[in-house]
């Protein structure tokens, strides 16, 4: 068996309480708040220094090229971090998410915050540094190729968040005597203790999370949610090969799946009449139910229609589900891992894209199926066998013809969306090969083979 450590996401309900709400709100909005003025002042700063940089973490720290001294953003001369605690040597030098707490004082004492718990801060500059990772992936996947100091550099308006939200990546929640406590930013905790957790079969898994909160604002609705993200790993048959899967908006490449192989086979769904027909159906009940001339619609049709909006959802679950049941199939029948296409922004879920990758995770789980979601960005635009990069994406029903005249696919036709599921494929074999651990009690001799 191959072992993968997976995040999985777990809602638990707050009810809505106008006391508390008051506090929830209040926290959101100051967290919020510091995480764009510290990427504004982020954005800022580095646009007056001399530093390159590489990255930034997940805890929000700044990877840097090159070790020399820099000027704090509020004057000062300071030095890169080069070593960890344990004296061993980082790849790169960088400004740790420690530092920039320091460096970056005054954006909490702006929020009068400054006394607020070490872990509260750093969750600020951990989303921050997040936020700008993702943002600066979505500029650069849009054919557009720079580097994130140029990208900084040049950007007039940093990302800023919009909703209100607050996001925990480090441990400031707590769980004990079923009851929940808050670390909030002025150093008081909130206490919560009629939750509830949608999902039968769990229970809080630990003492202390993070997660995130996201405010309910609508009055129809009764509760806010608090996600937990929780990292558990999980089991997988060693697959002898992956295919990829592109989820298309032409309806004859639908969802298609490629080996991770030139030439390898390949395995096409074509997006069914009576899906077609759903989709239909519920946009229109969508657009008469967001009708902007409310008066239009009388409540009595409007709960009508919600009614059989929710009708509409379950049987589109249901066709999903369906045609998903045999791409469970053929992937047990020959023994592949699956690769997904994680990078949703080009396909904009109207044609199910995130529907149908969710159902899949947790099918492949059940199943022990391998697989991984990938971020492949340039999936249309590379060639599989040779790698290559058009500087154009190929237009739509048009085939992928290589251009490279030492490619094995010089100038031969290959169906874009299967180029591109080969892609995948490659991408999630690497990611998931690079990741998985072999062993577990149930393991074979021929199991923990990686292949
Ligand atoms: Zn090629």
């Amino acid at each position: 068996m191959l072992v993968q450590s997976i995040t999985r996401g777990r809602k638990i309900l707050i009810p809505k309480n106008k006391e508390r709400d008051k506090i929830l709100l209040k926290e959101a909005e100051l967290f919020v708040n510091a995480v764009n003025l510290y990427i504004r002042e982020v954005f800022s700063w580095i646009k007056d220094s001399e530093f390159v940089v590489k990255k930034i973490d997940s805890h929000g720290a700044i990877i840097l090229v090159g070790n020399n001294e820099y000027t704090g953003p509020s004057g000062g001369t300071f030095y890169p971090t080069t070593h960890r605690k344990d004296g061993t040597e980082f790849p790169n030098p960088r400004i740790t998410d420690t530092s920039l707490k320091t460096l970056f004082e005054y954006v909490f004492e702006r929020y009068e915050c400054e006394q607020s718990h070490a872990l509260w801060k750093a969750n600020v500059i951990a989303h921050a540094g997040t936020r700008i990772s993702t943002t600066y992936r979505r500029f650069t996947s849009n054919t557009r190729k720079i580097k994130l100091t140029d990208y900084i550099k040049s950007t007039v308006r940093p990302p800023q968040l919009r909703n209100i939200t607050l996001a925990h990546k480090k441990i400031l929640m707590k769980h004990k005597d079923g009851k929940l406590t808050m670390q909030l930013a002025n150093r008081k905790s909130l206490e919560i203790n009629d939750f509830e957790i949608p999902q039968k079969n769990y229970d809080i898994h630990k003492d202390s999370f993070g997660g995130n909160l996201s405010l309910n604002m609508k009055k129809n609705q009764k509760n806010h949610s608090y996600t937990i993200q929780y990292a558990c790993e999980k089991r997988f048959h060693p697959p002898s090969g992956w295919v990829g899967m592109d989820i298309n908006k032409d309806k004859n490449f639908w969802m298609t799946l490629a080996e991770d192989k030139e030439d390898g086979l390949s395995y096409i769904i074509p997006k069914p009449e009576t899906i077609s027909d759903i989709e239909k159906k519920k946009n229109e009940i969508d657009k008469s139910i967001g009708n902007k001339n409310r008066k239009a619609i009388s409540s009595t049709i409007r709960s009508k229609l919600r009614k059989e909006k929710k009708l509409i959802e379950n049987k589109y679950e249901r066709a999903i589900r369906e045609q998903v049941g045999y791409v469970i199939r053929f992937l047990q029948d020959s023994n592949l891992g699956l690769g997904l296409d994680g990078l949703s922004l080009k396909n904009n879920y109207s044609f199910g894209q995130e529907k149908i990758n969710k159902i899949l995770e947790h099918l492949c789980i059940a199943n022990k199926i391998a697989y991984r979601n990938t971020l492949a960005a340039y999936t249309s635009r590379d060639c599989y066998s040779c790698e290559t990069r058009k500087v154009k994406r190929v237009k739509d029903g048009l085939p992928y013809v290589c251009e490279n005249p030492e490619c094995n696919k010089f100038q031969v036709g290959e169906v874009t969306h299967i180029n591109a599921a080969r892609n995948i494929a490659k991408q999630a074999k690497n990611g998931f090969l690079g990741s998985a651990i072999t062993g577990g009690s149930t393991s074979h001799s021929e199991d923990s083979t990686l292949l």
